[in-house]
């Protein structure tokens, strides 16, 4: 009952934003592994906010369900290759994984001028953690710059992903700190306005610490890696 479970996500992000006193976030619906059916099935529903991590599986997932629901906005949440970024700028609503100069360049070189700004979020590697995806904090106001100075491109706020500690209270101090960049920059650039953080098993915690979207899988969806639908990409 995908119904069910989408009521059941949006009761308990409203109870954990209830309980920090905090305004609740939007739900971005994680949908990547799931066949386009198990996203037709949360858009009858109402659901319009999807996220993919593979440029490919969600350009095809479009493409099936844009007859039947063209409303939905779909974002990118993976690692952006930069041979990929052409068709990221033409299928993606949002991209929230921009993390270097070069992607920031393409993106804007190839967005399709009909498709209006394409939203986009800066990925921080808040923890400084080597080799993984996600600009370093002392990176981000050149980045951030760059974003914003491109007319094809809307620079909304910026995403984490903290280190997956086993402990997900172990993960607090990384979301306090993505808002305080957040804050920063909301004060200097007036369009900022998101601030992604928070999964199925840490998303209560994000909410306290000031997210405005928070980015739901498995608890909307089940487990992956069963389905019918693997995925053919590798980020
Ligand atoms: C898969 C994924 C999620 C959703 O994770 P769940 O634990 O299934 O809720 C959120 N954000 C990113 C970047 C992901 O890759």
């Amino acid at each position: 009952m995908p119904d069910a479970r989408l009521r059941t996500v949006m009761q308990r992000i409203l109870n954990a934003a209830d309980a920090a006193g905090r305004p609740a976030p939007a739900l971005l619906a994680v949908s990547k592994t799931q066949p386009a059916e198990a996203v037709a099935a949360l858009a009858a529903a109402g659901h319009v906010a999807f996220g993919e991590n593979y440029v490919q599986e969600a350009a095809a997932k479009r493409a099936a369900l844009a007859a039947r629901h063209p409303a939905l906005q779909w974002h990118l949440i993976g690692h952006l290759q930069s041979n990929k970024a052409a068709l990221a700028a033409e299928v993606f609503d949002w991209v929230q994984s921009v993390d270097r100069p070069g992607v920031v360049d393409a993106l804007a070189r190839h967005r399709p001028p009909a498709r209006g700004p394409l939203n986009v979020l800066v990925q921080v590697n808040v923890e400084g953690e080597t080799g993984k995806a996600g600009c370093r904090p002392e990176d981000l106001p050149a980045l951030v710059e760059r974003v914003a100075a491109q007319p094809a491109l809307a620079f909304r706020g910026l995403m984490s992903i903290p280190v997956p500690h086993p402990d997900p209270e172990q993960r607090r101090p990384a979301f306090r700190r993505m808002r305080g960049l957040f804050e920063s920059l909301a004060g200097r650039h007036p369009g900022v306005d998101t601030l992604s953080m928070g999964m199925s098993d840490d998303f209560a915690i994000a909410i306290a610490e000031g997210a405005t979207l928070v980015r739901i899988g498995t608890a909307l969806f089940g487990p992956r890696g069963a389905g019918p639908n693997p995925p053919t990409e590798r980020p």
